[in-house]
C-alpha cells in the first residue's frame, strides 16, 4: 500500500458515496463515510481521519454548517464537492476554513490530485507554524520575506506597500485560495467592506509587473469568482 491515510467521505447519495469509496479504497486509502451532517462530525470527532471529503448539499446539518463546527476544534483538511454554479457557497465554504474544492462532475486524477495537495498544504501548515519560512519561489518568481523584495528571474520587481502585502499573503499559503473577502480584510483592515474594486485593480498591476503575459498569469491564479491562489511548484 503506497500510503494508508485515512478519508472521511460524505455524502448523501448512496451511489456517489459507493463510487468515491472505491476509487480512495483502490489507491490506498482507508475510508470512512458519513451521510450526513451530524455523522459527519461524530465521525470527524472519533476516527480523527487524515482528510474529509464533503459534500455542500447535504439534508439536516448542511456541509457549511459542518465545516463551521468543525473548524471550531480541528484542523483536519477539508475538500469540500460541490455543484456548478454554486460561486457563493464555494466563498463561504473558504471563509469557513475548507481547504479546496473540488467540483462535479470530476475525473479519478484530478480527485486524487486534490487530495494529495490538500493533504501537503495541510502538511505545510503544520511545518510553517513550526518555522515560518523566509522565501517563497516558484519558477523565476521568487520573494524574500525578510527584505521584501519580490524577484522575476533575478530582477528585482518594484511593488507599491500593498501591492507587496497582497503578494506575500497569497505566497505564505502557496496554492490555497483565499477569498476576495479575506484579502480585502486582511490587507485593507475589517472596514473595508466587500468591494472587489480595489483588490482588482491592484491585482492587475501586481500581473503587469510580475507576469510575462499578465492575461495569462502563471503565479497568481484567478478563481473565478471566488478569489486567488499563488501556484504551489506542484
Ligand atoms: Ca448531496
Amino acid at each position: 500500500m503506497p500510503n494508508s491515510e485515512k478519508i472521511l467521505i460524505v455524502e448523501d447519495e448512496s451511489t456517489i458515496l459507493r463510487v468515491l469509496g472505491t476509487i480512495l479504497t483502490a489507491n490506498g486509502y482507508q475510508v470512512i463515510t458519513a451521510e450526513n451532517g451530524h455523522q459527519a462530525l461524530t465521525m470527524a470527532s472519533s476516527h480523527c481521519p487524515d482528510l474529509i471529503l464533503l459534500d455542500l448539499g447535504l439534508p439536516g446539518i448542511d456541509g457549511l454548517e459542518v465545516i463551521e463546527k468543525l473548524r471550531q476544534w480541528s484542523g483536519i483538511p477539508i475538500l469540500v464537492v460541490s455543484a456548478r454554479d454554486q460561486e457563493d457557497e464555494k466563498v463561504r465554504a473558504f471563509d469557513l476554513g475548507a481547504d479546496d474544492y473540488i467540483t462535479k462532475p470530476f475525473g479519478t486524477s484530478e480527485l486524487l490530485a486534490r487530495i494529495r495537495a490538500a493533504r501537503r498544504h495541510a502538511n505545510q501548515l503544520a511545518a510553517e507554524r513550526a518555522m515560518v519560512s523566509s522565501s517563497y519561489e516558484y519558477k523565476d518568481f521568487k520573494i524574500d520575506f525578510e527584505r521584501r523584495t519580490v524577484t522575476v528571474s533575478g530582477k528585482e520587481i518594484h511593488l507599491t506597500q500593498n501591492e507587496y502585502k497582497i503578494v506575500e499573503r497569497l505566497a505564505r499559503q502557496p496554492g490555497r485560495v483565499l477569498t476576495y473577502t479575506t484579502l480585502l480584510h486582511d490587507i485593507w483592515g475589517p472596514y473595508k467592506g466587500d468591494d472587489n474594486q480595489i483588490l482588482r485593480v491592484n491585482m492587475a498591476n501586481i500581473r503587469r509587473k510580475i507576469e510575462l503575459n499578465p492575461a495569462e498569469p502563471h503565479y497568481i491564479l484567478t478563481e473565478n469568482g471566488v478569489g486567488y491562489r499563488m501556484a504551489d511548484g506542484e
